[in-house]
């Protein structure tokens, strides 16, 4: 499946709202190995922050 990553995600479907996230701080994060924006999202976004 693609995953179809945005810079700026819907309210309260960011990725500092996913499951997936772990914050590295400054509005960054790791997804998956994966460096991504605590502002942002995509359509493997999961609720339920850990
Ligand atoms: S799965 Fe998507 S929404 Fe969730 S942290 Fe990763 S990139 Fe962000």
């Amino acid at each position: 499946m693609d995953v179809k990553y945005t810079t700026k995600g819907p309210k309260g479907k960011t990725c500092a709202d996913c499951q997936f996230f772990e914050s590295t701080g400054d509005g960054m994060g790791k997804c998956f190995g994966h460096e991504v924006l605590a502002a942002g999202s995509c359509n493997m976004f999961k609720a339920g922050k850990k």
